[in-house]
């Protein structure tokens, strides 16, 4: 992989007409390595956020050896960086024969339900390959009621009296039982954690006998740019969200079991950065070669802020404007489709025009694990970037949050 200092550094180097991801390892370890620090438990990286070979290895070598997985795909891709890592299998409705491979192939021996017919599954595959079931940690997933950018308990998890007759199931079977939640991704109150303790609380205050352990889910915010025309919206920081969190266990009770997290977002956002470039300026319009089917799926771009800093390239010498004025874009991607038109602009210097690249930061998680090849466009070009994104010149620009003004 090709190095250099900084994001302009490459683009005016490899004028690159297709999006190039900036990977700053040095980044993605300094944040695995401080999640590790302030957790009072195990860290799982959730693989699902970013499962590049190049971020699982970076973060093998920063010391994480426990990842999230939920398939086949996942299985092979932490396995093939980390032969010695341990994968918990935290994906609530599995195929049995994806149940099969985890536990004869790759060893698995954590695994997460939230329905009787996936004990069921279960149950069939322990007893067809002979395992002892006391050397399995099933979590049962307690549904929840969070306030997340993105709700997922609406998707999985056993209400509190069916997660009981669960676990008493799985007792009864052989089963070592814990307790997991997902309370969504990029929380934004840090009452959310303790809601879901509680619901954990009420279940284990019902059980006939000890939990194994109490696995957090994910959810932990990645920090973003804010919008400069509006008030910065008071987001907690990992710093108080982790020691109102590390406060709960405590005072419900679970700081003693075993605990696990599953942080994606929290630990990848940070460490890649997306070069695109303009291929064509029509008035207020950009149409760069990126777009929702690739780097920039709306779903998630539509509700974050994302820095983002202007490449003016030196080759254009006459342009309107000044470069203090911040204007919004409307940015098109580059698919033929009409949907893939991002739905919040981009605000950048006013000089922007056809053949200039923007940088867009904190683009690691649910970035390029969200690519496709709609189109024939796939970006697949890595470089390597020692400065972190926040450590160069201020960033001129944003995605922003809010809508067009038509
Ligand atoms: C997606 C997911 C995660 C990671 O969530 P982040 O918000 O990226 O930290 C963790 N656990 C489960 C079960 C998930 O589905």
């Amino acid at each position: 992989m090709q190095r250099f200092d900084n994001a302009r550094e490459a683009a005016l180097a490899l004028r690159p007409d297709d999006p190039v991801y900036c990977f700053r390892p040095q980044v993605l370890k300094t944040d695995a390595r401080r999640f590790m620090e302030m957790f009072p438990g195990r860290t799982a990286y959730a693989v699902k956020t970013n499962g590049e070979p190049i971020v699982l290895k970076a973060l093998a070598e920063a010391g994480v050896t426990v990842f999230d997985v939920a398939s086949p795909g996942e299985f092979a891709a932490v396995r093939a960086v980390s032969p010695n890592a341990e994968m918990l299998y935290m994906h609530p409705v599995k195929a049995q024969s994806h149940i099969r491979l985890a536990l004869e192939e790759y060893g698995i021996r954590v695994v997460a339900i939230d329905h009787e017919d996936e004990i069921t599954k279960l149950t069939r595959v322990v007893r067809a390959l002979d395992i002892d079931p006391g050397a399995i940690t099933v979590f049962v997933r307690v549904q929840t009621k969070g306030h997340a950018a993105y709700e997922l308990s609406k998707k999985f998890g056993a209400g509190p009296a069916n997660a009981v007759e669960l676990a008493e199931r799985l007792n009864r079977t052989g089963y070592k039982v814990g307790l997991c939640f997902h309370v969504g991704s990029q929380i934004e109150d840090p009452d959310t954690y303790e809601r879901a303790l509680a619901s954990a609380d009420w279940v284990r205050n019902r059980l006939t006998f000890d939990l194994a352990g109490l696995d957090v889910g994910g959810g932990f915010p990645a920090e973003y740019g804010h919008d400069p025309n509006r008030k910065a919206v008071e987001m907690p920081s990992l710093g108080q969200i982790m020691s109102r969190l590390s406060g709960d266990l405590t005072e419900y009770g679970f700081a003693d079991m075993p605990l696990v997290a599953e942080p994606g977002r929290v630990i990848v956002a940070r460490c890649l950065s997306l070069i695109v470039r303009v291929l064509m300026r029509k008035g207020r319009r950009l149409y760069i070669n990126d777009g929702i089917w690739a780097s920039l799926s709306d779903s998630w771009t539509g509700k974050i802020t994302l820095p983002a800093r202007f490449i003016p390239d030196p080759a254009i010498r006459n342009r309107n404007g000044s470069e203090k004025n911040i204007v919004p874009f409307k940015v098109c991607g580059a698919t033929c489709d009409s949907v893939d038109i991002l739905s919040r602009p981009f605000w950048l210097p006013e000089t922007v025009d056809t053949g200039d690249w923007i940088e867009i930061g904190h683009i690691g998680a649910y970035s390029l694990s969200l690519r496709t090849r709609f189109n024939g466009f796939y970006p697949d070009t890595f470089v390597e970037i020692a400065t972190p994104f926040d450590e160069g010149d201020a960033p001129q620009g944003f995605a922003s949050l809010e809508t067009m003004a038509d």
